[in-house]
C-alpha cells in the first residue's frame, strides 16, 4: 500500500474529506501523528481544499497538490527539517490576503513536527486562526498536540491519525522498497508505528534476532542445546524488550500458521518451514503458558534481575513446558 492509499483509508482523514464535501470544513486543522506520515498527510489534506471535486486524487489540482507543487498551496517551513519560525508565519499572513490563482481556495501547510525553541510563531499565527481570510485553510501537523498553545488548539479542529494495523505497516514498508522478509519482522516489532518499523529496518538486530528465535523454537529439543541459544541471544541485553516481544510474536505466528493463515504476518516463504516445525512441536496450551512466562521474565528484568540468568531460566522453562504440554 503506498502512503497515499494508506492515509486515504484512515477514518480521521476521511472525516476531514467529509467536512469539505459537506461544506462544513474548519478553517484550521491540527493533525497529530507520527512524523514520517505527516508531510504526505498535509499534501493529501490540501487536495480536499484545492480540488473542485473535494479530493478526487486524479485531477491536475490533486496531482500537483500531492507533489507539493500546487500554486495555491504554500508549505512552511521551506525545509522539512527546520522548526517553524516567526518569519514563516509572517510570510503565511502576507500570502493569505492574496487571492488564489487557479483554485477557489488557498491552502497553507504548517509542518510543526520539528520542535521550536520558542512559541512566538504560535502567538503570531493566532490572529490568522481567529479571523481567517475567506477561502483560506490552514493545516498544522504536529507529533504532539499538547505542545501547542491552548489558544491555538481551541481555534482549530484537531484530528489524530489512526493507529496502523501491523499488515498495513508491512505493506507500506514493502511498497517503499524494503525486502518482504525483513519488513514482516519490522512490522511485528512496530506496534503499528511506521517510525518504529523504519528504525528496526535500518538496524540489522531485529531481523537477526528473529532468525535466532525462529531457529531456537524450531530446533531446540533438549536442555543441552539451550546454552547455544543463550549465548546467541545474550548480546541483546539492551534490547531485551524487543527480544521478548519477538519470542511471543513468533509463538503466536506459529499458532496462526495452523489456525488461520490469513492472519499471519510472517508470510515470507523463508519462514514457512520453521513456523510449521514450531507449530507441530508446541501445543496451543504450551504457547499460552510460554507467552505468560515471557511476560513474567520481562517484569523481572524491568525490576533489575540479571538479564542473562533470567533468559537462561526462561529458555529452560520453555523446554519444560513444551515437554509437559505435548501435542
Ligand atoms: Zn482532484
Amino acid at each position: 500500500m503506498d502512503s497515499i492509499r494508506l492515509l486515504l483509508s484512515m477514518e480521521s482523514i476521511k472525516q476531514v474529506q467529509a467536512d469539505f464535501a459537506n461544506g462544513h470544513a474548519h478553517h484550521a486543522y491540527i493533525i497529530e501523528g507520527e512524523q514520517s506520515l505527516l508531510p504526505q498527510t498535509l499534501r493529501i489534506l490540501s487536495c480536499f481544499a484545492l480540488c473542485s471535486q473535494g479530493g478526487c486524487m486524479h485531477c491536475v489540482d490533486c496531482m500537483n497538490a500531492t507533489k507539493g507543487i500546487h500554486v495555491d498551496c504554500l508549505s512552511y517551513p521551506k525545509n522539512d527539517d527546520s522548526p517553524i519560525s516567526v518569519d514563516d508565519v509572517n510570510s503565511l499572513i502576507n500570502e493569505s490576503i492574496m487571492c488564489p490563482v487557479i483554485s477557489a481556495n488557498k491552502v497553507f501547510l504548517v509542518n510543526a513536527t520539528v520542535p521550536s525553541m520558542t512559541i512566538d510563531w504560535q502567538h503570531k499565527l493566532l490572529k490568522s486562526l481567529e479571523e481567517p481570510p475567506a477561502n483560506v485553510y490552514i493545516f498544522i501537523a504536529v507529533t504532539n498536540a499538547g505542545e501547542l498553545l491552548d489558544t491555538v488548539r481551541s481555534r482549530a479542529s484537531a484530528i489524530r491519525l489512526d493507529r496502523l494495523s501491523i499488515p498495513s505497516v508491512v505493506e507500506y514498508l514493502i511498497d517503499n522498497g524494503y525486502q518482504p522478509a525483513r519488513s514482516q519482522v519490522a512490522g511485528l516489532l512496530s506496534g503499528g508505528n511506521i517510525n518504529k518499523a523504519e528504525i528496526v529496518m535500518h538496524n540489522q538486530d531485529g531481523y537477526e534476532m528473529a532468525l535466532i528465535v525462529l531457529d531456537m523454537f524450531a530446533n531446540m529439543t533438549s536442555s543441552s542445546m539451550s546454552l547455544e541459544y543463550l549465548s546467541k541471544l545474550m548480546r541483546y541485553e539492551n534490547k531485551y524488550n524487543q527480544l521478548l516481544s519477538l519470542m511471543q510474536a513468533v509463538l503466536r505466528e506459529s499458532m496462526l500458521s495452523r489456525i488461520d493463515r490469513s492472519l499471519l504476518i510472517l508470510t515470507d516463504d523463508s519462514y514457512a518451514h520453521k513456523l510449521s516445525i514450531i507449530s507441530s512441536a508446541y501445543s496451543d496450551q504450551s504457547v499460552v503458558r510460554i507467552i505468560s512466562l515471557i511476560d513474567e521474565a520481562r517484569k523481572s528484568i524491568d525490576r533489575g534481575t540479571n538479564f542473562v540468568s533470567t533468559l537462561d531460566n526462561l529458555i529452560l522453562k520453555v523446554l519444560e513446558v513444551k515437554h509437559k504440554c505435548r501435542i
